[in-house]
């Protein structure tokens, strides 16, 4: 009797573990396969002399739901970068100003502005695949800006002066007696 309840625990036990295995092998493959596309994408794009080569695709339900490489030189735009598109393309097809859900592949560790924009844009989780250094590497400013972020303003690579605050607080005044605001 109590080694049949053993037996059957343990049995179920192993089952659990298997489908666990299977399921982590399963998602891994997922993951590797939509990494796939924002590399894809980051090759294609540089290649085509688009921009540089970065790549990103954003997926919510296993379906993906925005897409981007970067496109700066090819559009005198510095914004242009993989992430930004691909945000800007998700939230287009959403109907949406929050990733609410998503999930974030991106061919290399975001700069510091998309770092910014993918914590604006909330999605739950953000692959990575080279990092900041092996950018950095490649002659792109990534590392540098995260170091800036730490410094006074006075020493930063480009000087910041604040001025007119009390005027600019107006525009906060406003925003926090508005009623109708839509908040995010
Ligand atoms: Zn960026």
């Amino acid at each position: 009797m109590c080694n049949n309840f053993n037996k059957k625990f343990l049995d179920e036990a192993a089952k659990a573990l298997q489908d666990q295995d299977y399921d982590s092998v399963k998602n891994d493959d997922e993951h590797n396969q939509f990494m796939q596309e924002a590399i894809k994408l980051a090759i294609d794009g540089a290649q085509n002399n688009e921009g540089g080569p970065f790549g990103c695709i954003i997926v919510k339900d296993g379906e993906i739901i925005g897409k981007g490489n970067n496109k700066v030189t090819s559009t005198n735009d510095p914004t242009a970068h993989a992430e930004i598109i691909a945000i800007r393309d998700a939230c287009k097809n959403l109907d949406s100003f929050q990733l609410e859900d998503c999930t974030i592949y991106t061919s290399c560790e975001p700069c510091p502005m998309c770092l910014g924009a993918i914590y604006w844009a909330r999605p739950d989780k953000v692959y990575f695949a080279s990092n900041k250094t092996d950018a950095a590497n490649v002659g792109f400013d990534d590392a540098f800006i995260y170091k800036e972020i730490d410094l006074d303003y006075n020493k930063r690579s480009i000087k910041f002066e604040q001025n007119s605050r009390n005027e600019a607080l107006k525009a906060f005044k406003l925003w926090e007696e508005k009623e109708d605001k839509t908040k995010y």
